[in-house]
């Protein structure tokens, strides 16, 4: 027989309100399943809203404008005379957006009768989550479902401490209260490019120490070199790759970091602000994982199966918290692929179509195999390329340094990644991530009208040479 419902019991708790956690909550009540959200902070939207996506793409659109308006647009015929900005102003505009999206994120909890408490969440057992409210406030939430959605924090770097002044993560770099006249980043990552390009472009000198021969890894070495070259001419970032990082002295002016070169040799570089950007890690301290059961991997991560099942069994885990690119729509998907699950549907993520974005200008896009993963593999593959150079509406819009590259298999024709430099990558790629899906092939892309004059024509040439027949080259 049954166990009784008590009539508080719900049917699925969610610890952590990122993209991860907040979908998933409103997916799972769309489908009629009772649910809270558990949140340490008082908004919603984790990493990603407040300190994370939406922050750094509205300052890195602020000062691309002012970059814009500074350098490009005389070669449109454009004069505005002086152009100046107000860092305070566009700080108060990020701000706004943050708020905006994180108070949206509430309206909907509280539209699908999500059931929000704010606190730390500790996983006491299979069906208790127990929320310390603050204030020696504890309350206990029983559920048949709980889902572990607690994100990643930065990964600090022994010998160069955070004190959030002098020496920041990205949340710092997302804050400054005045253009540092040196910044020194450390990793050549994404956050690096993106908050590195935003300084750089309000006039600040930024030096990139890297500890790998190249940026950006993990993207297509090919595109890769190019996204080097052209923030290195464009934007103004100075990269020191093959550096290892050993130490930051901090005193009342500013910081000395500390460096071995690539041939070995001690090199110091001084800067006013130092941004660490080494990669970030899963977070669930406080949350109970060791004593309640459930599995961490040698990086911490939460272990789970594919349909997102822990060791413990009931209790499940999403996002940047267990293994898998830390991304917004990674999470969000997952998020959906398991609340669909929990309430006795199929629910699925195809992580080979899972693309990612490095929003520089111009920005880098990507989805599917790198040449590097498939030469590896030993997968035998066709290459397809296009520059943006031959591309009527790139030199319209005086954005023509870039190339699509779409790999196919040699045999089958099918696309196994796309890879793509230039104006709008991260609008274009959404067209191969969807071909991707479908198991399109490149010839299904060739076949397809592009409109003219378009950067999506550029996609299309691209498959076009994976058979030779490009027509604009
Ligand atoms: P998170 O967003 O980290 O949310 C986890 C939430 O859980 C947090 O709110 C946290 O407070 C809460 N929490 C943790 N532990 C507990 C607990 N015990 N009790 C209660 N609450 C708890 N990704 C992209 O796809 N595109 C981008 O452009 C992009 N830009 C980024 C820029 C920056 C500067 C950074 C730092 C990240 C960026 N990311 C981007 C990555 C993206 O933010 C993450 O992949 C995404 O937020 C992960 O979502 P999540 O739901 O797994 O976790
Ligand atoms: P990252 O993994 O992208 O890059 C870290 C870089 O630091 C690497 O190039 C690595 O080689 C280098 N590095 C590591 N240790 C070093 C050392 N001691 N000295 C010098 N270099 C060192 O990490 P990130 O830039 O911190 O970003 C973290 C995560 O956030 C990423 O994995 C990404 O998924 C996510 N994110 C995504 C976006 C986006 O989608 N646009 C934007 C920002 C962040």
């Amino acid at each position: 027989m049954a166990a009784e419902r008590a009539p508080d019991q719900l049917d699925v708790v969610v610890i952590g309100s990122g993209p991860g956690g907040y979908v998933c909550a409103i997916r799972c009540a769309q489908l009629g399943l009772k649910t809270a959200i558990v949140e340490r902070y008082p908004t919603h939207g984790g990493t990603c809203l407040n300190v994370g996506c939406i922050p750094s793409k509205a300052l890195l659109e602020s000062s691309e404008r002012y970059h814009e308006a500074a350098h490009a647009l005389a070669d449109h015929g454009v004069s505005v005379g002086d152009v100046a900005f107000d860092l305070g102003a566009m700080m108060k505009r990020k701000d706004a957006i943050v708020g905006q999206l994180t108070k949206g994120v509430a309206h909907l909890l509280e539209k699908n009768k999500v059931l929000s408490v704010t606190g730390h969440g500790r996983i006491r057992d299979a069906r208790t989550v127990v929320v310390d409210e603050g204030d020696g406030v504890e309350r206990s939430l029983r559920a048949d479902a709980i889902v572990i959605a607690t994100g990643s924090k930065p990964t600090p770097l022994r010998g160069v401490p955070v004190d959030g002044v002098r020496v920041v993560d990205s949340t710092g770099a997302l804050a400054f209260d005045e253009v540092p006249e040196h910044l020194v980043l450390v990793g050549a990552g994404v956050i690096g490019l993106e908050l590195g390009s935003v300084w750089a472009r309000l006039g600040a000198k930024v030096t990139v120490l890297e500890y790998l021969p190249r940026i950006l890894p993990g993207i297509d070495a090919e595109i890769g070199k190019h996204a080097k070259r052209i923030l290195n001419k464009q934007v103004g970032l100075d990269f020191v790759l093959g550096a290892r990082v050993e130490g930051a002295d901090i005193d009342d002016d500013g910081v000395t970091v500390r460096y071995i070169d690539k041939r070995d040799a001690e090199q110091t570089v001084r800067a006013d602000r130092v941004l660490v950007a080494i990669g970030r890690r899963p977070y669930t301290e406080g949350l109970g994982c060791e004593d309640a059961g459930v599995a961490l991997d040698e990086r911490g991560r939460v272990v789970v199966d594919d349909d997102f099942q822990t060791s413990l069994p009931g209790v499940f885990a999403i996002g940047d918290v267990i293994r898998g690119p830390m991304l917004a729509h990674k999470a969000e998907d997952e998020g959906i692929a398991l609340a669909e699950l929990l309430a006795g549907h199929a629910g699925h993520v195809n992580y080979a179509a899972i693309p990612s974005i490095v929003y520089t200008h111009p920005e880098v896009a990507a989805v599917g195999k790198t040449e590097e993963e498939l030469k590896e593999a030993g997968v035998p593959y066709k290459k397809g390329r296009f520059k943006f150079g031959a591309n009527g509406r790139a030199l319209a819009l005086g954005d023509n340094d870039g190339v699509v590259k779409i790999l196919a298999h040699a045999e089958t024709d099918e696309i196994l990644g796309c890879h793509i430099i230039g104006a709008r990558a991260g609008d274009l790629i959404a067209e191969i991530a969807v071909a991707m899906e479908f198991s399109a092939s490149a010839e299904d892309i060739a076949r397809s009208c592009h409109a003219h004059p378009t950067l999506a024509e550029i996609i299309r040439e691209a498959a076009l040479d994976v058979d030779g027949r490009a027509i604009h080259s």
